[in-house]
């Protein structure tokens, strides 16, 4: 007979992170920028009393465990006390991206079946244009006081200070399950409607733990954090739980997302480690480059969600700033792989560092990976040889929200990432598989290219697409951004590609623009490029 192990057992619940927290770090500072306009600052010790008093104000509306409570909010305190509040309660923090379409809101607010959705300020005109079409909401609450309130609104509001100050706060975290809900993300569905992945008190403290460590994120009680990857997006990478977990200080910019603000606030606060995609980085440097500035504390940041191009890299590395380029996905809760190097990697070159650290790293313990060919057989790590990349784990999703079909192939989740794996384990996507361009039935990985145009110093964004070409089926399109004041000439461009990349990967041809869309979290919109650019002919097709 099996021999047990005899110590406690205690449910791994996110409660138990802020608890800690206001135990431990209770006089470590948050703050916050608002949407009223001034910035605030409480403790950890604040923190949690507010997020049980919220607990209390959920349960005196009858708030039920596992009932879905929405936020339409950005980074701030007062949504640090919802994601406590709510999932601590043993209720489900539903995350909405402000940024979708209103129809996509009211289609995810209705899906998930959320009873209250709690907002900022700014959002007060979209949810006034969505209340209506979202009849289950019980009441959307105002994340203000009442000096806030409009006079009158088409929607069902309350006010959030009211309802942290009826409450006393003698309410103590329930014990329960850790399988249980915690919370819900909708991947930004960019073919057909949102999905939601719904996380559980258990996945969500595994992953805060593990994306911790020091060759992740690498996060510690004396860093000052500011996570820009906002709040809606993947639950800003499991940031909110891993930074209490430590202890670190917490800084949150708001709505305030362009580089001076960022600056401001990076130098301020003294931050030292920060999150966030690409495009935020490109705001981010053009300030610092274009006014000479110097970063005085600020040395570390993760940058994921898409490909970090080499060029910013380097220009990140050159003020100074280290980077740990991380993979992941809404499935994946969402961290999967970071970028750090191996002890016996100390002595290459600084190239050949490089290529290894633009790769999308190695994974974190809990996760597993592996590349596998169209018949689903496994492929070799060389480096070199690319396939479907899939995962498992227990932050790795199971199943869809309210969906009965499984997603998995042989208790494997596609990723829909096409990758390869070199023989120490780093991962790297060549490119999403819907983005993939097969010329002539080769493949051209998009993301190379991107990366070859970042570093033209001509170019502020970059997407390479496919377009239709009769005898290759597809060639590549570069579609480019300048930046301000900048000019390069197609035929220049081009030849930057000389020696970079094989000669036939070279783009056809080279679209200038005005802007790039970008989705709801801030990244390359290919699929409405390739709608822009679908009758677009090449010069020698
Ligand atoms: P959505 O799929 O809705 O855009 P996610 O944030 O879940 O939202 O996106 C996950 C996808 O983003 C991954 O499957 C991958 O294609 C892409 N991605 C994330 N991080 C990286 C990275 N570092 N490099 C390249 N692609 C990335």
């Amino acid at each position: 007979m099996a021999l047990m192990g005899q110590m406690m057992s205690a449910p791994l619940l996110i409660s138990s992170i802020i608890r800690h927290a206001a135990r431990y770090y209770g006089s470590t500072e948050i703050v916050s920028r608002r949407t009223e306009g001034d910035l605030h600052r409480y403790t950890y010790r604040d923190c949690e009393l507010r997020a049980r008093k919220l607990a209390q104000a959920l349960t005196a509306l009858g708030v039920q465990q596992g009932e879905r409570v929405g936020t339409l909010a950005w980074n701030g305190y007062r949504h640090l006390e919802i994601y406590y509040g709510v999932s601590g309660m043993g209720a489900v923090c539903h995350t909405v991206n402000p940024r979708l379409f209103p129809e996509q809101i009211a289609y995810i607010v209705n899906h998930a079946e959320d009873g209250y959705v709690f907002f900022d300020l700014t959002f007060l005109p979209l949810v006034e244009g969505v209340a209506p079409h979202c009849p289950n909401v019980k009441g959307w609450v105002l994340m203000s006081d009442r000096a806030h309130m409009p006079a009158e609104s088409k929607a069902k509001l309350l006010c959030y200070e009211d309802l942290i100050d009826a409450q006393d706060g003698d309410y103590a975290w329930p014990q329960f399950d850790e399988h249980q809900a915690s919370s819900l993300c909708y991947t930004s569905g960019t073919t057909g409607n949102p999905k939601g992945a719904l996380y559980s008190h258990r996945s969500t403290v595994l992953h805060s733990y593990a994306s911790a460590l020091p060759d992740a994120l690498g996060c510690s009680a004396r860093d000052v954090i500011l996570p820009v990857v906002p709040m809606f997006h993947v639950n800003a990478w499991g940031l909110p739980y891993s930074v209490p977990l430590v202890g670190a200080k917490l800084v949150f910019p708001g709505p305030k997302l362009d580089g001076a603000s960022l600056y401001e606030l990076f130098e301020q606060e003294k931050v030292t480690f920060s999150a966030g995609v690409p495009t935020v980085w490109l705001g981010l440097l053009q300030h610092v480059q274009g006014n000479n500035l110097k970063f005085s504390t600020f040395h570390r940041t993760v940058i994921g969600g898409s490909a970090a191009p080499p060029a910013m890299i380097r220009a990140l590395e050159a003020l100074d700033v280290e980077v740990i380029h991380a993979w992941g996905m809404t499935e994946m809760s969402p961290l999967g792989t970071t970028c750090k190097l191996l002890a016996k990697h100390e002595a290459l070159s600084d190239a050949d560092r490089h290529k290894i650290l633009e790769k999308q790293g190695r994974v974190i313990y809990g996760v597993d990976m592996k590349i596998v060919d169209g018949d689903g057989n496994e492929m070799p790590w060389d480096g070199k040889a690319f396939g479907d990349l899939m995962v498992r784990g227990p932050w790795v999703i199971d199943r869809y929200y309210r969906s009965d079909a499984n997603p998995l192939v042989d208790g494997w989740f596609p990723t829909g990432d096409v990758a390869t794996i070199d023989e120490d384990g780093y991962m790297q996507i060549t490119d999403r598989s819907k983005d993939v361009i097969k010329s002539g039935g080769e493949w051209i990985s998009s993301i190379d290219i991107e990366n070859v145009a970042a570093a033209h110093p001509a170019v502020h964004m970059a997407a390479c697409i496919s377009v239709y070409h009769r005898k290759w089926d597809e060639r590549p399109l570069l579609v480019v951004v300048k930046k301000p004041n900048a000019e390069v000439s197609k035929e220049e461009l081009l030849k930057f590609f000389e020696g970079k990349v094989a000669k036939w990967w070279i783009p056809d041809d080279v679209a200038f623009v005005a802007e790039i869309p970008l989705t709801a979290t801030g990244k390359m919109q290919k699929l409405k490029l390739r709608e822009q650019f679908k009758d677009y002919r090449l010069p020698a097709a």
